[in-house]
């Protein structure tokens, strides 16, 4: 009986404990939730936030005197119409189409006695996430072409991929002439408070094409951003068959790309010397802090013996270092007999094998994968 008693002591305790689990993980993962939503933004203000870069309502200094710049910088339109014709070419089909990145919305006016161009960005549709989150943060970058130096941005949208930015913005001092020797560029950026903004996409437009009669509004198609230029790696390769040394020393590169926020990159190089698929042995030159052309001028020494300098590679990585976050890769080359990177990397191996105890120096594009 004390038994039967005992047992069902138990499995009332059991019971009791059981729910108290249950109940805490519910609250538990209601608080989670909680601070999930908390972490949503909200809707931001639809309504139009159009500004004049005319007159005194300037929303920022920089913007102001990027407009009186380009008002002032009234340049020759001499030779406009044949620089209009060669600048088409230079922007029409330059860019593989089959990539769909999006499209932008956005109209053009001409009001004919300010002489002023009037450009609304009004919105993006469809816009590739750029962020870990699956979202982007974009905002537009305008430049009529070929001036660079005066550019014009939207606000930042944040966490969409269908903005409203509905942005007006003048463009004084423009003849028609003028304008007619210009391209529009708008360029559409996903911004990044941690790393260098990421290009999501850009439409060209020459302005000779648009017809000013009337206001015309536009959805384009953006364009990839060009395939990115990782910049050159200058390298010498040197085997002496006699005693199986392999050499390879990293000189200096050039024209790298710029991975951080101040438009540098903190370059460093990465070694793995390979037989086949399998990484044997890793090398690192020093960091180079803040430049885009470091000279490393740094050596490593392998041991390959002559039967296996055919099946070997090295796998030459440029990378960036980070304070924040994992470092990245600038570009890189494979340097091997076959199935190198490319022509100039196959050709230098080549060359180092049929060269024994010469040094071969030549220079690589990186690459960017
Ligand atoms: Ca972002
Ligand atoms: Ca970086
Ligand atoms: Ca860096």
């Amino acid at each position: 009986m004390a038994s039967i008693i005992l047992i069902a002591c138990l499995a009332i305790l059991g019971l009791i404990i059981a729910i108290a689990l249950f109940l805490a993980g519910g609250y538990l993962w209601w608080r989670h939730k909680r601070s999930q939503l908390q972490f949503i933004e909200p809707n931001e203000d639809e309504e139009s936030s159009s500004y004049s870069l005319r007159g005194g309502s300037v929303t920022t200094p920089t913007k102001a005197s990027n407009t009186s710049a380009l008002a002032a910088n009234d340049g020759t339109s001499k030779d406009s119409a044949n620089k209009s014709i060669s600048m088409t070419d230079m922007y029409l089909d330059s860019n593989d189409p089959s990539e769909n990145v999006g499209q932008i919305h956005f109209s053009l006016e001409y009001d004919f006695q300010n002489t002023t161009l009037i450009l609304k960005v009004l919105q993006g549709k469809e816009l590739p996430a750029k962020d870990l989150s699956g979202t982007s943060d974009p905002y537009v970058r305008v430049t009529l072409l070929p001036d660079k130096k005066h550019r014009l941005e939207t606000k930042i949208k944040r966490r969409t991929l269908n903005p409203r930015w509905n942005e007006t913005f003048y463009f004084e001092g423009f003849p028609i002439q003028k304008l007619q020797s210009r391209v529009l560029h708008l360029h559409v950026f996903d911004y990044d408070r941690f790393s260098r903004d990421d290009s999501i996409g850009e439409v060209f437009l020459p302005l000779c094409q648009v017809d000013f009669a009337g206001k015309q509004s536009f959805w384009k198609a953006l364009k990839p951003p060009a395939k990115d230029k990782c910049g050159e790696l200058l390298s010498s390769l040197c085997y002496h068959p006699s005693n199986s040394i392999l050499t390879l020393t990293l000189i200096k590169a050039r024209n790298l790309k710029a991975k951080d926020i101040n438009g540098k990159s903190d370059p460093y190089v990465k070694v793995w010397l390979q037989f086949g698929d399998k990484r044997v042995e890793k090398r690192k030159t020093p960091i180079f802090t803040c430049t885009l052309n470091p000279v490393f001028n740094e050596s490593f020494s392998f041991n390959v013996p002559w039967e296996k300098i055919r099946e070997c590679s090295l796998d030459v990585m440029v990378m960036d270092f980070d304070n924040i976050g994992r470092n990245e890769l600038i570009g890189r080359i494979l340097l091997a007999g076959k199935n190198g990177s490319g022509a100039s990397e196959t050709k230098h191996w080549q060359d180092m094998i049929s060269k024994p105890k010469q040094t071969v120096v030549q220079w690589h594009r990186l690459k960017p994968e």
